[in-house]
């Protein structure tokens, strides 16, 4: 007998499928399930860049004391002036947090207490989140364990594989001043499709004159146009709208996975409420986990404060990025060849793509052909080595057939 009386939770779908990976024996199974980033031999290195930089903190770190709820300020500092650049890294709160993740967990915890302070009655509203759909299999969990209301919408309009301008601003049309917008700043997961920038600047515009708040989600820096060209979006929403939280993922540009390195940056639209949404944030996260792990960030602060360091891992990201370009042309032709019009794989950002097939295809190119995928479709082109990408297409095309 036990005081417990919780039923077990179903697995992980994703995570079923790589132990069902690991444990099939076929040769040539193509995994491109899992969201990391794998080269060619389908490894996933420790970046040099990285293993210089923990090289240097172990001969030179001086201690290993608490820094505090809000981390690592050289790390913090450094991130924002990297992404978003210094005038604007000047106007924003910053916290080290665990992971990409961390940092919308304490985004909507923090969201949570300001509708709780906003609200007229009581606790008449708990806060609420747009959510356009399809999106990443984390994000309304997350929400929803923060206790935020969460409203979805269809983002994505799967004919033109272009992202749904009309129905995002119809969405809009049914939010309250001061809710919140989730919106991944580049290289869409699942589906790769981001709006463009003539888009960019029209969501801006409907954010700002709605008075909503972006929670711009961006965990691929990097791995879509460039790393200047990846930050545009959040560059522009900081620079149109008065109040705007970013929640930064250092884990896939700097393959630092498992370090769990993530930075939540707050611009409020005054200074005093920039302090009060800071310290909020702190005093959540000291009742969460308190602060967050120094590993990663030290890394991440040691590569960008050393030019030398910093230019390697930019290099080192840059053949990442191309490796994913040039594996969605290639990709996009093979499926031409075979009599598929996939080309806007060619033409979308990042790491996924998302193929519009049935669960029986998806579970018969599991079974028959060993090509593993998540069971919405999701594809991570990485998983892909070039001399696998006939195969995969001439499997795809029997399973559109
Ligand atoms: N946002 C998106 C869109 C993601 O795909 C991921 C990772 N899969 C994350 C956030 C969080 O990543 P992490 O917590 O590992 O930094």
């Amino acid at each position: 007998m036990s005081n417990f009386s919780l039923p077990a939770c179903p697995a992980d779908p994703l995570l079923s499928l790589i132990g069902a990976f690991r444990e099939d024996a076929r040769p040539g199974k193509i995994d491109l399930s899992v969201g990391v980033f794998r080269d060619e031999n389908g490894q996933t290195p420790v970046m040099h860049a990285v293993k210089q930089a923990e090289a240097r903190l172990v001969a030179q770190q001086p201690t290993k004391t608490y820094l505090g709820p809000l981390g690592n300020v050289e790390f913090t500092q450094g991130v924002a002036g990297m992404a978003f650049g210094s005038a604007r890294a000047r106007r924003l709160a910053a916290l080290q947090t665990p992971g990409g993740t961390g940092a919308l967990r304490v985004a909507a915890d923090l969201l949570v207490r300001n509708a709780a302070s906003r609200a007229r009655t009581g606790s008449e509203r708990h806060g609420r989140i747009w959510v356009g759909l399809p999106t990443w299999s984390n994000h309304v969990p997350v929400f929803a364990a923060a206790g935020l209301e969460i409203r979805s919408y269809r983002a994505i309009d799967t004919e033109t594989q272009r992202f749904d301008l009309d129905a995002f601003g119809a969405a809009m049309e049914q939010a309250d001043p001061g809710d919140a917008v989730l919106l991944q700043g580049c290289c869409h997961n699942p589906t790769g499709i981001d709006p463009d920038d003539g888009q960019w600047a029209r969501i801006a515009e409907l954010l700002r004159d709605k008075d909503l708040v972006p929670l711009i989600d961006l965990a691929y820096q990097g791995l879509g146009r460039g790393i200047e060209e990846d930050a545009l979006a959040a560059c522009l929403l900081l620079d149109t709208v008065p109040d705007a939280l970013i929640a930064y993922s250092c884990n896939k540009n700097f393959g630092l996975y498992r370090e769990r390195v993530g930075a939540l940056f707050i611009q409020a639209g005054d200074e005093a409420a920039r302090v009060a949404a800071s310290s909020n944030a702190a005093d959540l996260v000291r009742a969460n986990y308190s602060m967050p792990p120094d590993h990663g960030a030290a890394v991440v602060a040691t590569i960008l404060g050393d030019a030398a360091l910093a230019s390697a891992w930019y290099d080192e990201l840059e053949a990442m990025r191309t490796r994913l370009v040039a594996t969605r042309r290639a990709l996009a032709d093979a499926a031409c060849a075979q009599g598929l019009a996939l080309d806007s794989i060619a033409h979308q950002q990042g790491m996924f793509a998302q193929l519009a097939l049935p669960p029986e295809a998806i579970a018969d190119l599991r079974e028959n052909h060993a090509i593993y995928m998540a069971p919405d479709g999701r594809i991570n082109l990485a998983g892909l080595a070039m001399s696998d990408v006939e195969r995969f297409a001439s499997a795809l095309a029997r399973s559109f057939a």
